[in-house]
């Protein structure tokens, strides 16, 4: 599989692959990883938030809802 997570290919992508994370709040970081809360939504997270435990990636997903 080609990689999709470094190089060129992220400048195709919305924002070249980058925004706020939900989780920890970087501003301008790579959100290449997706997350899947409890209730079946997707969440896009940076890498450091890809080993974060499932209640941060939930909390995350309820606080950018409302
Ligand atoms: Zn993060």
């Amino acid at each position: 599989m080609a990689k999709t997570k470094r190089g060129r290919i992220l400048w195709s992508l919305p924002s070249r692959g980058r925004g706020t994370c939900p989780v920890c709040d970087s501003k301008r970081i790579k959100l290449l990883y997706t997350r899947t809360t409890t209730d079946g939504s997707s969440l896009k997270v940076c890498k450091k938030c890809f080993n974060a435990v499932q209640e941060r990636v939930d909390a995350a997903a309820v606080h950018g809802k409302d």
